[in-house]
């Protein structure tokens, strides 16, 4: 399918006539001069039109996991892609002032995801964030490791340098200590909300398998990708 598309692009290619490089033809078995930033603008553009097809499928479905999951918090999920083409592979969850639900996603990450189910998972993962109210829940974990800290260092007797140092380290200590839960909250929430959509959570996580593994240290803030691939494959047997 894709070679059938590249013979229908060759004339327009030639006319361009800049980087040309040789691609195998479908219908002739034969070598054609085609652009080749020509090739890789097609292929962006391909995978940004996949990536608005998934958006369309998993937003409504997030939302309304959301509404029913949730009391008074904003469920209308703004996506929005970084198109800045030096930005790493990533997607994130993050509020704007208004406490809307802003779920972003590079353009690399678009670009790099093999196939709909993982960029349909990985949505329905950063979805999952917000309806957990990930973001409030890590900012309290973090207040409270900060004046559980510097409570200690005030008791032994710390001075203000001390107790600042401890303020510092508890709400770092706060906020990742729940961390790996968390993320496993949103791999499970995320797999009901993929599979809901129409895609299959299964095949969405493979995407673990090409991530680098932080594997399991102590405060790190994501679990082995082994951990997080075992919870999409119960939650998705149980669904
Ligand atoms: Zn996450």
């Amino acid at each position: 399918m894709i070679k059938k598309t590249m013979c229908a692009i060759v004339a327009v290619a030639v006319l361009a006539a800049c980087e040309v490089v040789p691609v195998q033809t479908e219908a002739q078995g034969g070598t054609t001069a085609v652009s080749q930033s020509y090739l890789a603008k097609l292929q962006q553009n391909q995978a940004v039109r996949r990536f608005v097809h998934v958006v369309e499928d998993v937003e409504p479905i997030a939302e309304q996991e959301c509404r029913v999951r949730t009391r008074r918090i904003n469920c209308n999920f703004w996506i929005v892609v970084d198109v800045r083409p030096d930005e790493p592979a990533n997607a994130y969850q993050t509020l704007d002032k208004w406490g809307r639900p802003v779920i972003v996603f590079t353009l690399q990450m678009i670009k790099t995801a093999k196939n709909a189910d993982e960029l349909a998972f990985i949505l329905g993962h950063e979805a999952a964030h917000h309806i957990s109210g990930h973001i409030p829940r890590q900012k309290f974990n973090a207040m409270a490791g900060e004046v559980i800290l510097a409570g200690i260092a005030l008791l032994n007797g710390g001075d203000n340098a001390a107790v600042q140092t401890a303020r510092r380290v508890g709400a770092d200590y706060g906020a990742r200590a729940y961390s790996k839960r968390y993320e496993l909250e949103a791999d499970a929430l995320g797999t009901v909300i993929t599979a809901k959509a129409g895609y299959d959570p299964i095949r969405g996580a493979e995407f673990f398998n090409r991530i680098p593994d932080p594997g399991d240290v102590f405060l790190g803030t994501h679990p082995p990708n082994a951990a997080r691939i075992e919870i999409v494959q119960e939650t998705a047997a149980d669904f």
